[in-house]
Protein backbone atom coordinates (compact mmCIF):
# COMPACT_ATOMS: atom_id res chain seq x y z
CA UNK A 1 0.00 0.00 0.00
CA UNK A 2 1.26 3.54 -0.93
CA UNK A 3 1.58 6.07 1.50
CA UNK A 4 -1.13 8.18 0.00
CA UNK A 5 -3.49 5.04 0.84
CA UNK A 6 -2.40 4.85 4.37
CA UNK A 7 -5.47 4.93 6.93
CA UNK A 8 -4.76 4.83 10.65
CA UNK A 9 -6.58 2.14 12.52
CA UNK A 10 -8.09 3.89 15.06
CA UNK A 11 -10.49 6.48 14.01
CA UNK A 12 -11.44 9.29 16.88
CA UNK A 13 -13.98 12.06 16.54
CA UNK A 14 -12.92 15.65 17.47
CA UNK A 15 -14.77 17.64 20.19
CA UNK A 16 -16.61 20.72 18.94
CA UNK A 17 -14.25 23.30 21.19
CA UNK A 18 -10.84 20.98 20.08
CA UNK A 19 -8.25 23.05 18.48
CA UNK A 20 -7.44 21.56 15.17
CA UNK A 21 -3.47 20.95 15.83
CA UNK A 22 -4.42 19.24 19.45
CA UNK A 23 -6.08 16.71 17.44
CA UNK A 24 -3.86 15.95 15.39
CA UNK A 25 -1.77 15.09 18.09
CA UNK A 26 -4.52 13.28 20.06
CA UNK A 27 -5.30 10.96 17.08
CA UNK A 28 -1.69 10.00 16.16
CA UNK A 29 -0.95 9.90 19.31
CA UNK A 30 -3.92 7.48 20.00
CA UNK A 31 -2.70 5.53 17.07
CA UNK A 32 0.87 4.73 18.73
CA UNK A 33 2.79 7.12 15.95
CA UNK A 34 4.42 10.93 16.41
CA UNK A 35 3.53 14.01 14.26
CA UNK A 36 6.06 13.36 12.64
CA UNK A 37 4.65 10.32 11.30
CA UNK A 38 1.88 12.00 10.60
CA UNK A 39 3.60 14.71 8.18
CA UNK A 40 4.86 11.53 6.17
CA UNK A 41 1.39 10.51 5.93
CA UNK A 42 0.28 13.77 4.38
CA UNK A 43 3.53 14.31 2.68
CA UNK A 44 4.39 17.67 4.65
CA UNK A 45 8.67 17.76 5.51
CA UNK A 46 9.98 17.37 8.95
CA UNK A 47 9.03 21.04 9.50
CA UNK A 48 6.10 21.83 8.18
CA UNK A 49 3.03 22.92 9.81
CA UNK A 50 -0.61 21.40 9.58
CA UNK A 51 -2.84 24.23 7.93
CA UNK A 52 -6.33 24.22 6.09
CA UNK A 53 -4.07 23.17 2.81
CA UNK A 54 -3.75 19.73 4.29
CA UNK A 55 -7.46 19.02 5.63
CA UNK A 56 -8.16 16.64 2.96
CA UNK A 57 -5.53 15.04 3.32
CA UNK A 58 -5.80 14.65 7.34
CA UNK A 59 -9.58 13.65 6.69
CA UNK A 60 -8.41 10.76 4.48
CA UNK A 61 -5.66 9.61 7.01
CA UNK A 62 -8.43 10.48 9.93
CA UNK A 63 -11.30 8.27 8.20
CA UNK A 64 -13.12 11.20 8.74
CA UNK A 65 -15.24 14.10 7.00
CA UNK A 66 -12.43 17.04 6.60
CA UNK A 67 -15.08 20.27 7.12
CA UNK A 68 -14.46 20.15 10.63
CA UNK A 69 -10.63 20.05 10.29
CA UNK A 70 -10.92 23.03 7.38
CA UNK A 71 -12.19 25.15 10.29
CA UNK A 72 -9.97 23.66 13.17
CA UNK A 73 -6.78 23.97 11.65
CA UNK A 74 -5.49 27.11 10.68
CA UNK A 75 -5.02 28.79 7.29
CA UNK A 76 -1.64 29.37 5.79
CA UNK A 77 -0.70 32.54 6.02
CA UNK A 78 -1.31 35.49 3.82
CA UNK A 79 1.00 38.03 4.58
CA UNK A 80 0.78 41.70 2.79
CA UNK A 81 -0.89 42.51 5.17
CA UNK A 82 -0.76 39.20 7.09
CA UNK A 83 -4.14 37.19 7.37
CA UNK A 84 -5.30 34.54 8.70
CA UNK A 85 -7.87 32.33 9.18
CA UNK A 86 -8.95 29.42 12.55
CA UNK A 87 -12.24 28.80 13.74
CA UNK A 88 -14.23 31.16 11.26
CA UNK A 89 -12.44 34.28 12.56
CA UNK A 90 -9.87 36.17 10.74
CA UNK A 91 -6.66 36.81 12.62
CA UNK A 92 -3.97 40.31 10.95
CA UNK A 93 -1.00 39.89 13.20
CA UNK A 94 1.14 36.75 13.53
CA UNK A 95 1.26 36.70 17.64
CA UNK A 96 -2.46 36.66 17.86
CA UNK A 97 -2.27 33.27 17.67
CA UNK A 98 -0.45 30.53 19.41
CA UNK A 99 0.06 28.14 16.45
CA UNK A 100 3.73 27.41 16.98
CA UNK A 101 3.97 27.34 21.24
CA UNK A 102 0.97 26.08 22.75
CA UNK A 103 -0.37 27.03 26.04
CA UNK A 104 -2.85 24.62 27.87
CA UNK A 105 -4.75 23.96 31.29
CA UNK A 106 -2.91 21.10 32.87
CA UNK A 107 -6.38 20.33 34.68
CA UNK A 108 -8.02 20.12 31.24
CA UNK A 109 -5.60 18.04 29.60
CA UNK A 110 -5.81 15.66 32.38
CA UNK A 111 -9.63 15.51 32.89
CA UNK A 112 -10.45 15.69 29.22
CA UNK A 113 -8.19 14.45 27.37
CA UNK A 114 -7.94 17.12 24.60
CA UNK A 115 -6.86 20.79 23.87
CA UNK A 116 -9.27 23.31 23.54
CA UNK A 117 -9.04 25.72 20.71
CA UNK A 118 -9.52 28.69 22.62
CA UNK A 119 -6.14 28.35 24.41
CA UNK A 120 -4.37 29.33 21.03
CA UNK A 121 -6.01 32.81 21.59
CA UNK A 122 -2.37 34.27 22.69
CA UNK A 123 -4.55 36.72 24.78
CA UNK A 124 -6.61 34.27 26.47
CA UNK A 125 -4.79 33.24 29.18
CA UNK A 126 -6.69 31.91 31.88
CA UNK A 127 -9.03 28.09 32.40
CA UNK A 128 -12.53 29.47 33.47
CA UNK A 129 -13.61 26.29 34.59
CA UNK A 130 -10.25 26.13 36.80
CA UNK A 131 -9.85 29.44 37.75
CA UNK A 132 -5.83 28.95 36.95
CA UNK A 133 -3.39 30.33 34.76
CA UNK A 134 -2.78 28.18 31.83
CA UNK A 135 0.93 27.06 31.06
CA UNK A 136 3.26 26.85 28.48
CA UNK A 137 6.43 24.62 29.71
CA UNK A 138 6.99 21.54 31.35
CA UNK A 139 6.66 22.33 35.41
CA UNK A 140 9.92 19.90 35.55
CA UNK A 141 12.14 20.91 32.85
CA UNK A 142 10.87 24.47 32.41
CA UNK A 143 11.24 23.67 28.54
CA UNK A 144 8.76 25.00 26.35
CA UNK A 145 5.67 23.38 25.53
CA UNK A 146 5.48 22.37 21.36
CA UNK A 147 2.83 20.69 18.95
CA UNK A 148 5.45 18.18 18.65
CA UNK A 149 5.56 15.85 21.86
CA UNK A 150 5.00 12.43 22.78
CA UNK A 151 1.40 13.11 23.77
CA UNK A 152 -1.12 16.48 24.74
CA UNK A 153 -0.09 15.40 28.59
CA UNK A 154 3.35 14.68 27.72
CA UNK A 155 5.98 17.64 26.96
CA UNK A 156 8.89 16.90 24.17
CA UNK A 157 10.98 16.52 27.07
CA UNK A 158 9.52 13.21 27.70
CA UNK A 159 7.98 14.60 31.23
CA UNK A 160 4.43 14.42 32.37
CA UNK A 161 2.47 17.50 32.28
CA UNK A 162 1.99 18.42 35.65
CA UNK A 163 0.41 21.20 37.58
CA UNK A 164 2.81 23.69 39.43
CA UNK A 165 1.68 26.01 42.04
CA UNK A 166 -0.82 28.23 41.12
CA UNK A 167 -0.84 32.00 39.71
CA UNK A 168 -3.70 33.79 41.11
CA UNK A 169 -5.79 34.93 38.71
CA UNK A 170 -7.02 38.43 38.43
CA UNK A 171 -11.16 39.17 38.25
CA UNK A 172 -9.68 41.31 35.13
CA UNK A 173 -8.38 38.62 33.55
CA UNK A 174 -11.24 36.10 34.36
CA UNK A 175 -13.57 38.70 33.02
CA UNK A 176 -11.57 38.87 29.55
CA UNK A 177 -11.70 35.23 29.41
CA UNK A 178 -14.96 35.24 29.86
CA UNK A 179 -15.77 37.75 26.96
CA UNK A 180 -13.21 35.90 24.75
CA UNK A 181 -14.78 32.65 24.86
CA UNK A 182 -17.92 33.81 24.21
CA UNK A 183 -16.75 36.20 21.05
CA UNK A 184 -14.64 32.83 19.64
CA UNK A 185 -17.98 30.98 19.43
CA UNK A 186 -20.10 33.33 18.86
CA UNK A 187 -20.46 31.66 15.02
CA UNK A 188 -21.37 28.68 16.36
CA UNK A 189 -24.36 29.92 19.01
CA UNK A 190 -27.93 30.14 17.28
CA UNK A 191 -28.17 33.86 18.48
CA UNK A 192 -25.14 36.25 18.46
CA UNK A 193 -23.67 36.31 22.18
CA UNK A 194 -24.75 39.42 24.05
CA UNK A 195 -21.34 41.74 25.08
CA UNK A 196 -20.51 40.77 28.31
CA UNK A 197 -17.28 43.39 28.14
CA UNK A 198 -17.74 46.34 30.65
CA UNK A 199 -15.07 48.09 28.16
CA UNK A 200 -18.03 49.30 25.81
CA UNK A 201 -15.47 49.81 22.66
CA UNK A 202 -14.12 46.22 22.99
CA UNK A 203 -17.58 45.19 22.47
CA UNK A 204 -18.25 45.16 18.58
CA UNK A 205 -14.73 44.50 17.66
CA UNK A 206 -13.63 41.06 15.74
CA UNK A 207 -10.71 38.81 18.34
CA UNK A 208 -8.14 40.63 16.38
CA UNK A 209 -9.21 44.26 16.97
CA UNK A 210 -9.78 43.31 20.67
CA UNK A 211 -6.13 41.54 20.83
CA UNK A 212 -4.35 44.57 19.01
CA UNK A 213 -6.12 47.55 21.27
CA UNK A 214 -5.57 45.57 24.55
CA UNK A 215 -1.59 45.23 23.09
CA UNK A 216 -1.77 48.82 21.68
CA UNK A 217 -2.59 49.72 25.00
CA UNK A 218 -0.67 47.40 27.14
CA UNK A 219 2.57 46.28 26.08
CA UNK A 220 4.83 49.64 26.97
CA UNK A 221 5.94 48.97 30.20
CA UNK A 222 6.27 52.69 31.28
CA UNK A 223 5.77 56.13 29.27
CA UNK A 224 7.51 56.48 26.33
CA UNK A 225 9.60 53.06 26.58
CA UNK A 226 11.42 52.24 23.19
CA UNK A 227 10.15 48.94 21.73
CA UNK A 228 12.27 46.93 19.38
CA UNK A 229 10.99 46.77 15.76
CA UNK A 230 9.69 42.94 16.68
CA UNK A 231 8.21 43.62 19.86
CA UNK A 232 4.32 43.85 18.58
CA UNK A 233 4.83 40.61 16.38
CA UNK A 234 7.29 38.68 18.53
CA UNK A 235 5.87 35.29 20.35
CA UNK A 236 5.45 36.26 24.64
CA UNK A 237 5.13 33.25 27.01
CA UNK A 238 2.06 33.08 28.44
CA UNK A 239 2.59 34.98 31.41
CA UNK A 240 4.19 37.76 29.29
CA UNK A 241 0.89 37.89 27.65
CA UNK A 242 -0.64 38.02 31.06
CA UNK A 243 1.29 40.86 32.20
CA UNK A 244 0.17 42.58 28.87
CA UNK A 245 -3.28 42.47 29.04
CA UNK A 246 -3.42 43.49 32.83
CA UNK A 247 -1.67 46.80 31.80
CA UNK A 248 -4.02 47.30 28.81
CA UNK A 249 -6.92 46.70 30.49
CA UNK A 250 -5.83 49.10 33.33
CA UNK A 251 -5.48 51.59 30.69
CA UNK A 252 -8.66 51.09 28.73
CA UNK A 253 -10.49 51.78 32.08
CA UNK A 254 -8.27 55.20 32.58
CA UNK A 255 -9.69 55.75 29.07
CA UNK A 256 -12.80 54.98 28.93
CA UNK A 257 -13.16 56.75 32.56
CA UNK A 258 -11.55 59.88 32.45
CA UNK A 259 -11.50 62.27 29.48
CA UNK A 260 -8.89 63.86 31.76
CA UNK A 261 -6.45 60.84 31.30
CA UNK A 262 -6.23 60.48 27.46
CA UNK A 263 -2.84 63.32 27.77
CA UNK A 264 -0.81 61.15 29.27
CA UNK A 265 -1.96 58.07 27.55
CA UNK A 266 -0.38 58.85 24.25
CA UNK A 267 3.23 57.97 25.75
CA UNK A 268 2.30 54.65 26.65
CA UNK A 269 -0.12 53.60 24.03
CA UNK A 270 1.62 51.86 20.89
CA UNK A 271 0.02 54.10 17.79
CA UNK A 272 1.38 51.85 15.48
CA UNK A 273 -0.59 49.11 16.43
CA UNK A 274 -3.59 51.14 16.04
CA UNK A 275 -2.59 52.18 12.33
CA UNK A 276 -2.27 48.81 11.43
CA UNK A 277 -5.66 47.70 12.69
CA UNK A 278 -7.12 51.24 10.69
CA UNK A 279 -5.44 49.94 7.10
CA UNK A 280 -5.30 46.31 7.50
CA UNK A 281 -8.34 44.93 9.25
CA UNK A 282 -11.82 44.53 7.19
CA UNK A 283 -13.85 44.91 9.83
CA UNK A 284 -15.28 48.39 9.67
CA UNK A 285 -15.49 48.49 13.53
CA UNK A 286 -12.10 47.76 14.09
CA UNK A 287 -10.99 50.50 11.66
CA UNK A 288 -13.63 52.67 13.07
CA UNK A 289 -12.43 52.30 16.82
CA UNK A 290 -8.89 52.47 16.03
CA UNK A 291 -9.81 56.05 13.97
CA UNK A 292 -11.16 57.24 17.18
CA UNK A 293 -8.59 56.40 19.52
CA UNK A 294 -5.66 57.47 17.15
CA UNK A 295 -8.06 60.73 16.88
CA UNK A 296 -8.88 61.39 20.74
CA UNK A 297 -5.33 59.95 22.03
CA UNK A 298 -2.68 61.36 19.74
CA UNK A 299 -5.21 64.10 18.30
CA UNK A 300 -4.31 62.83 14.61
CA UNK A 301 -6.71 62.77 12.28
CA UNK A 302 -5.65 59.69 10.17
CA UNK A 303 -8.59 59.86 8.00
CA UNK A 304 -8.09 62.54 6.47
CA UNK A 305 -4.26 61.37 5.59
CA UNK A 306 -5.80 58.64 3.47
CA UNK A 307 -8.85 60.34 2.10
CA UNK A 308 -11.72 58.67 0.55
CA UNK A 309 -10.69 55.35 1.51
CA UNK A 310 -12.65 55.57 4.83
CA UNK A 311 -15.45 58.05 4.34
CA UNK A 312 -18.23 55.17 5.32
CA UNK A 313 -16.32 55.28 8.71
CA UNK A 314 -17.43 58.41 9.38
CA UNK A 315 -21.18 57.17 8.98
CA UNK A 316 -21.09 54.54 11.48
CA UNK A 317 -21.68 55.27 15.38
CA UNK A 318 -18.94 53.31 17.27
CA UNK A 319 -19.96 53.61 20.75
ZN1 LIG B 1 -8.90 23.84 33.08
ZN1 LIG C 1 10.18 18.50 30.99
Amino acid sequence: MSLSEAVLPVSIEPHDDESGLGYCLRVISGNGASLHALRRLVEIDNIGRFTTKHAQSLGRVFQRSSEWLEMALPTAEKTKPYQRDYFGHRWFSRNHLRTQNPQVCIRCIHAKGYCRAIWDVSIGTVCLEHRCQLVDFCAQCRKPLRWDRPRIDVGHCGHLLKTMPETRVTLRLFNLQSFLEQKFHACFAAEASPDTCHLTLLNRLSLSGIHSVIVGFGLRRRPLEVLHATARTKTYQCKEWAEIVERGLDRLNQFETSTSMHDGLSEVIVESLLEQMVLNHESVHDQKAALTLIEQIFKRKISAEFGSQFAHLSQLELF
